[in-house]
């Protein structure tokens, strides 16, 4: 089979490695890619949302499938678009079509989902620029600190979280009178704070069944201690040791299954990941957000961990048929390390020349901004690579991974050393 996956960061590199792995794999195109996936598929220059240009390229190549990594394109309708073209609708496309994808898409969507299917999650109101003053007085009813989002994709920075009433209320006219995140703000999410330790579960679904995938948690903040701005994701770890099988069980009852049950009840078309950001506030799980692709980095940790041909899961996901499917989960802990550009998450420097990444044993590297050029690897993003290692727990393969990351070098190279620090 030939396959395409769109994107280009450390999570395309890993879905390719996998891929790359199953026999009934033909040929693999990642669009656009990196110099990562390069050295296992062919990667094609073209953006993940010129939908022209990926027909032209999927026609051309015969690709039999495409694997959709990040959520834009699926927001933007590409399922929506392969069937709706007569040359592609026999091509199938794993990610929601464009009415599921709103779970990430807004906000609101996805609370009213939620509310609509006892999922548990934050109490929330929200707001548009004609309720200004009813925004105000529901902040007054609130305890600080104060949750506002905006409704749509703001590139995860429309979350605010304030602990003073006065800048909530300014924050909030911001976003709605003064479009601070643009038309992604025009309608706010305001809701409870929630005090917990977060995880995610993935959760791999083609409509009718599902099968829930290792647990991961990310580290987004830049610094040490989880301080300093957000990221992308500094790194991860699989499985999350303080989701037991109780906790699990919790998760799997009250919030997966009414999440699959959901979308066959609302008519959403889902085939595809779907990942849920939850948060354990004493011992119960209540979802922060539905995210409708895989996790940058958690993939680098969930997908290594996973012993099935990926080529048939995903064949599962096209022809409705997972429930046939035995999912095999590898014992072992997985946990990543992300390198990043000096400078990130603010300006940074691209084009820096990477050593290193050869002399590596016993670690995968995943390529995410990184570019090939006359031979060499050279830094072309913020986030540059993640090391992934296995061990018998996360902290056996930190250590791996950490030994590793000491033989690469470029200029500016900077990374999180204490990953897992809070588990
Ligand atoms: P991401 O970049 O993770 O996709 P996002 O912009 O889609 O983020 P959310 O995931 O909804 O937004 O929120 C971002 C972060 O803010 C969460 O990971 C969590 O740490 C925090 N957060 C969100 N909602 C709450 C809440 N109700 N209580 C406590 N913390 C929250």
């Amino acid at each position: 089979m030939n396959i395409l996956i769109l994107g280009a960061g450390g999570r395309e590199h890993t879905l390719a490695w996998k891929l790359h792995q199953s026999p009934k794999l033909s040929k693999l195109y990642v669009a656009p890619g990196n110099a990562g996936t390069a050295s296992v598929a062919e990667n094609i220059p073209i953006s993940v949302n010129d939908f022209d240009a990926i027909k032209k390229a999927v026609l051309e190549k015969q690709i039999e499938m495409v694997l959709v990594g990040p959520e834009d394109p699926l927001v933007n309708g590409i399922h929506d678009y392969f069937l709706n073209d007569m040359d592609l609708v026999s091509i199938p496309v794993i990610g929601p079509q464009k009415a599921a994808a709103q779970l990430e898409g807004s906000k609101e969507f996805a609370k009213k989902f939620m509310a609509r299917h006892d999922i548990p999650t934050a109490r929330y109101k929200s707001f548009t620029a004609g309720t200004l003053q009813e925004g105000f007085a529901f902040l007054d009813s609130l305890e600080p600190p104060y949750v506002l989002k905006a409704d749509g994709l703001a590139a995860g920075k429309g979350v605010m979280i304030l602990s003073d009433l006065q800048q909530a209320k300014h924050e909030l006219e911001a976003m709605l009178i003064d479009a601070k995140f643009g038309s992604a703000s025009t309608t706010v999410v305001i809701e409870e704070f929630l005090r917990g330790i977060e995880l995610s579960v993935f959760v791999l679904t083609d409509g009718k069944g599902y099968k829930i995938l290792p647990t991961a948690k990310d580290y987004k903040r830049i610094g040490e201690g989880d301080t300093g701005l957000n990221t992308g994701g500094m790194g991860a770890i699989s499985p999350v040791p303080f989701a037991d099988a109780a906790f699990m069980d919790k998760v799997h009852q009250r919030i997966v299954r009414p999440t699959i049950d959901g979308f066959k009840k609302d008519g959403l078309p889902y085939r595809g990941f779907v990942f849920i950001g939850l948060i354990k506030v004493d011992d119960e799980p209540k979802v922060i957000e539905y995210n409708v692709r895989m996790g940058d980095p958690e993939t680098e940790v969930v997908i290594p961990r996973i012993k099935n041909d990926m080529v048939s899961l995903l064949e599962a996901v096209a022809n409705q048929g997972l429930d046939s499917i035995t999912l095999e989960i590898e014992e072992r802990a997985a946990a990543t390390v992300m390198l990043v550009s000096g400078g990130y998450p603010e300006a940074y420097e691209k084009g820096k020349a990477i050593t290193g990444p050869e002399k590596i044993n016993g670690s995968l590297v995943f390529h995410a901004g990184t570019l090939g050029e006359q031979g060499r690897i050279i830094t072309n993003g913020g986030r540059v690579m993640a090391i992934t290692s296995y061990g018998k727990d996360f902290k056996e393969a930190l250590e791996l991974s950490y030994k590793n990351i000491a033989l690469i070098k470029y200029d500016g190279m900077n990374y999180r050393k204490d990953i897992g620090f809070d588990l």
